[in-house]
C-alpha cells in the first residue's frame, strides 16, 4: 500500500470508527459466538498474491465483530473501564507511524523527554507528593508502563535487588528467605509478582471494610521475622478490583518504614479519581511509599496501553536492572533517562503523545467532568438499588463501583441472576465473591454511558429478577 492508497483506506477506516463508536449502542453488547467460530470463516493459509483493501474492510463485519465483547458500549459494565478517546486514537496513529523504539535517550529523544514531561503533568493533575515527579535536585520521576501487572513486577524487582544489596548478596543471587505482603483483596498481578520473582508472598486478611490495616500487616511481618524470614515488600491498594476497598496507606507505609520494606501503591483503576481534589483523601499516607501505579488506560480516556508509574528514587530500578552494552550506550548518557533501565522489555512505543493529547484537548477540568459524571451515574444505579427491597449494597460506593446482591437469597440464586442477565444481551456484568459471599459488580465504563443508560441497565436487572419470581 503506497500514500495515497493509505489516505483514501485511512479515511475510510476512520469513518467505520466513528460509525461503530456512534451507534455502539445498538450492538449487542456480549457476543454469542462459541468457542472456535473464527477459524472457518477465514482460508486455511495466507494469501499467496494481495487481497484487495476493500475485501478486508468487509471482512471486519464479518469475521471480528461477530467476536467482539463490545467494551466501549455504553451498556458495558464489566471489570474496570478501559476507556479510549479519539484524541488518544489519532496519538496512537501518529506514534504507530512514526515507529521509533524509545528505549534510550538517542533512539529517539522526543519519545523520552515528552514522556519525561507527561509524568510530571500526570503526576501533578493527581496532586502527587513532589518528591514523585522529576526535579534537578532530586531522584524521583515516572515512566510508562504496559500495565499495572508489569508495574508491580518492575517494583517487586527493585525491591529484591535494593534488599539484597542491603544483606550484601549480588542482586542475582536467588533468596529464598524474601517475603513480601499484600492484601487478600489485592488484584492477583500481585501476587504472580512475587511468582514470577521467586519470592513468597503473604495475603493479609483484610478488615471488615476490605482494606488491609497496619496490625494485621504488623502481626504477619513479626511472625515472619520470628521464623527467620526477611520482609522486603509491600503492596497497598487504592480501589481494590472486587470491591473498590481502599487499604491504609498510611499504617502500611509506617510499618514499611519502620521493617525496611518497599512499599508500593497499585491504583490501577481508582487513580484518575485523584484528578478530583474530593478523592485525593484516599491516598492519604501515598508520601511514604516508595513507588505508586495507576492505568490511565483504565479510566482517564487513553487507550490501551498506558499505565502510568512513579518512583521516589528512580536509581533503585535503574540500578536494580542495569546492563550496559556498546550497541545501546550513547555519549549523553546520565543526562536523561534511558527508560530502558526502568523497564523489563527494551522496546517501548511512544505512548506519552496520547497522554499529551488527551490533557490537551480534555484539561483538567474536562478530566474531572468525565470522572465526576461517572461517579454519579454509579451512585444513581447505587438508588434504583436501594429503592428495591429484594436487594442490597454489599459495600460502599466510592467511585464507579456498584457491589450489590439479592439480600434473601444464596450464591446460586445470584449465580442465576447474573448468568440470565448476561444471557439477555443488553448489558454485561461480572460477579466477584469476598469471603464467599457471591455479589454482581455493576460499573460505570463507557464514556458514552448517560443517566438513560444506567435506566436501562437497572430494568434489565429487575426484568430478569422478576423472571426468576422473586
Ligand atoms: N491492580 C488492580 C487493582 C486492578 O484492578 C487490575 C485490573 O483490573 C490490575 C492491577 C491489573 O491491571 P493490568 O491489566 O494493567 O495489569
Amino acid at each position: 500500500m503506497e500514500g495515497e492508497e493509505f489516505k483514501v483506506a485511512a479515511k475510510e477506516m476512520v469513518d467505520y470508527i466513528v460509525d461503530y463508536l456512534t451507534n455502539i449502542r445498538e450492538r449487542r453488547v456480549l457476543p454469542e459466538v462459541e468457542p472456535g467460530y473464527l477459524r472457518p470463516l477465514l482460508p486455511p493459509a495466507a494469501p499467496d498474491t494481495p487481497d484487495q483493501w476493500k475485501d478486508i474492510m468487509t471482512d471486519i463485519e464479518r469475521v471480528i465483530m461477530p467476536g467482539i465483547t463490545h467494551w466501549q458500549s455504553p451498556n458495558f459494565h464489566a471489570y474496570f473501564p478501559a476507556t479510549n478517546s479519539y484524541p488518544a486514537t489519532l496519538a496512537d496513529i501518529l506514534s504507530d507511524s512514526i515507529g521509533c523504539i524509545g528505549f534510550s535517550w538517542i533512539s529517539s529523544p522526543a519519545c523520552t523527554e515528552l514522556e519525561v514531561v507527561m509524568m510530571d503533568w500526570l503526576g501533578q493533575l493527581l496532586g502527587l507528593p513532589q518528591d514523585f515527579l522529576f526535579s534537578p535536585e532530586g531522584t524521583g520521576g515516572g515512566v510508562i508502563q504496559s500495565t499495572a501487572s508489569e508495574a508491580t513486577l518492575v517494583a517487586l524487582l527493585s525491591a529484591q535487588s535494593k534488599k539484597l544489596k542491603e544483606l550484601g548478596h549480588t542482586p542475582t543471587t536467588a533468596h529464598p528467605q524474601l517475603v513480601a505482603y499484600t492484601s487478600d483483596q489485592s488484584h492477583s498481578s500481585v501476587e504472580r509478582a512475587g511468582m514470577l520473582g521467586g519470592v513468597l508472598t503473604r495475603l493479609v486478611t483484610s478488615d471488615e471494610q476490605f482494606a488491609m490495616r497496619g496490625p494485621a500487616l504488623r502481626q504477619a511481618i513479626l511472625a515472619d521475622i520470628k521464623e527467620g524470614l526477611i520482609p522486603f515488600f509491600v503492596v497497598g491498594t487504592v480501589g481494590t478490583t472486587s470491591a473498590c476497598s481502599f487499604d491504609n496507606l498510611r499504617e502500611i507505609g509506617e510499618l514499611a518504614k519502620k521493617f525496611g520494606l518497599w512499599f508500593h501503591v497499585d491504583a490501577a483503576y481508582a487513580g484518575s479519581a485523584f484528578i478530583c481534589e474530593e478523592f485525593r483523601y484516599l491516598m492519604d499516607g501515598l508520601e511514604l511509599a516508595h513507588s505508586f501505579n495507576f492505568n490511565p488506560h483504565k479510566w482517564l480516556l487513553v487507550n490501551f496501553d498506558c499505565s502510568a508509574m512513579w518512583f521516589k528514587n528512580s536509581n533503585d530500578v535503574v540500578e536494580a536492572f542495569n546492563v550496559d552494552p556498546l550497541y545501546l550506550k550513547h555519549e549523553k548518557q546520565g543526562q536523561v533517562p534511558d527508560y530502558r533501565h526502568w523497564q523489563i522489555p527494551l522496546g517501548r512505543r511512544f505512548r506519552s503523545l496520547k497522554l499529551w493529547f488527551v490533557m490537551r484537548m480534555y484539561g483538567k477540568q474536562g478530566l474531572q467532568a468525565h470522572i465526576r459524571k461517572q461517579v454519579s451515574l454509579a451512585h444513581q444505579f447505587e438508588s434504583h438499588v436501594m429503592e428495591d427491597s429484594r436487594f442490597e449494597i454489599i459495600c460502599p460506593v466510592t467511585l464507579g463501583l456498584v457491589c450489590f446482591r439479592l439480600k434473601n437469597e444464596d450464591n446460586t440464586m445470584n449465580e442465576k441472576l447474573l448468568k440470565n442477565i448476561n444471557a439477555g444481551g443488553v448489558i454485561h456484568m461480572v460477579p466477584s465473591k469476598i469471603r464467599d459471599v457471591y455479589f454482581l459488580r455493576f460499573v460505570v465504563c463507557s464514556y458514552q454511558t448517560e443517566s438513560d443508560d444506567v435506566k436501562t441497565a437497572w430494568k434489565e436487572v429487575k426484568k430478569q429478577a422478576d423472571l426468576l419470581h422473586l
